[in-house]
């Protein structure tokens, strides 16, 4: 089977150096004293590179657990917790924080922007009664990225647990846990780290611990209970048997990612060539502020149906990337440009082939895509 070139926002093309450390010979995970160092040290990689002492958890599920453990051990009935959202992923947190019986908040923004900090601050002025708050780092779908480096710090000020859901933004973006009063953020395998899809993790705060120690009723779930994970090095006792060989690719996948000096410029410069190429061509980015580093959402333009564009560079060029869904599907085209992607030739060849697909549908481009992308590398 040939395998196309892989340029949606995630799951990401997988480094040689991760796919063999899959493949190492393993030991029983839950047993094994050294398999406890082993995740120990993993989880401390993990750290360094979210730049933050608190404790981090590795959970075998995709990014969606992490978001849901978060909510799980934290909501209790009747709780109040605001979901600040300009995006799908945003508003999402609010429907997990229904399961487990808390009441959501919305502070809404234009979806288009990223979250206006001063009208933040207005909302929570008149009402900041609420046991945590839950925000996106980079809202995929539309590729907004909020500044969680004002957001956080306004939160905790207002004594607000703050949950950042980072799966898309963390490789890419800057993230500093500890300097931007983060409690939880949460991230995934396959998207800058580079590691197939499969695994979650968290950096969670000794503040969000004792909420999840001090609550009334006992949290409402086994496998998404964050509090069970907490003294696992001291018993020697996993709640369940981990995903040993993903977990060895994720070491992996993090070295390389602490062995990069600069992956944030990396990324940025990537995006903003993007970027450039897309707009200097005629066609429209969707958002208008906060673009991300990891990916590029533009609009479909006008006559243009997104299915068979994405079929022509699939079938005739080799390369997928995506449309999206919910309120933009059918509007947008996706590409991601994250971690093993984020590389001149594969997004520059991306962008040829998008201009092929677009001509041969009739629509014309002012510029050459790929070379105005490489002038600007
Ligand atoms: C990818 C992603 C997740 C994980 O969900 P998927 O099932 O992979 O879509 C969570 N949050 C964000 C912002 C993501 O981009």
């Amino acid at each position: 089977m040939k395998k196309p070139l892989i340029m949606t926002p995630g799951p990401t093309a997988v480094r040689e150096n991760v796919r063999l450390a899959r493949a190492e010979e393993t030991t029983n995970p839950d047993i094994d004293e050294e398999f406890y160092e082993f995740y120990k040290e993993t989880c401390y990689r993990l750290g360094t590179f979210l730049k933050t002492s608190n404790e981090v958890r590795i959970l075998s599920g995709e990014g969606i657990l992490g978001l849901e453990a978060a909510c799980a051990s934290l909501t209790e009935q009747g709780d109040r917790v605001l979901i600040i959202e300009n995006g799908i992923f945003g508003e999402g947190f609010g429907d997990f924080v229904k399961i487990y019986g808390g009441e959501p908040f919305y502070f809404r923004n234009n979806r288009k922007r990223k979250i206006d900090i001063e009208e933040l601050k207005a909302f929570l002025d008149k009402d900041s009664n609420f046991k945590y708050a839950t925000v996106v780092h980079c809202d995929t779908p539309s590729g907004v990225l909020n500044d969680i480096d004002k957001i956080c710090p306004i939160l905790k000020e207002k004594n607000i647990l703050t949950v950042v859901d980072s799966v898309a933004g963390m490789g890419g973006e800057e993230i500093r846990v500890d300097d931007w009063k983060i409690d939880i953020v949460l991230g995934g395998s396959q998207k800058c780290l580079s590691a197939p899809p499969g695994l979650t993790f968290l950096s969670i705060s000794e503040d969000a611990f004792s909420a999840m120690e001090n609550r009334q009723t006992p949290i409402a779930s086994f496998y998404c209970n964050l509090l069970v994970w907490k003294d696992y090095y001291k018993d020697k006792w996993f709640p369940y048997t981990p995903p040993i060989s993903d977990i060895i690719g994720l070491k992996k996948a993090v070295d390389n990612l602490l062995g990069e000096d600069n992956i944030i410029e990396r990324h940025d410069i990537i995006a903003s060539a993007t970027r450039a190429a897309v707009v200097s061509s005629g066609l429209k980015i969707h958002i208008e502020d906060g673009y991300s580093n990891t990916v590029t959402v533009i609009d479909v333009p006008h006559g243009i149906n997104d299915k068979k564009i994405i079929k022509y560079m699939l079938d005739n060029y080799g390369v997928m990337i995506t449309g999206s869904f919910g309120y933009l599907e059918g509007r947008v085209l996706r590409i991601g440009h994250m971690g093993e992607n984020a590389k001149a030739g594969k997004v520059g060849y991306t962008l040829f082939a998008l201009q092929r697909a677009l001509e041969h549908y009739g629509f014309k481009l002012y510029k050459d895509m790929a070379s105005v992308f490489f002038e600007k590398i």
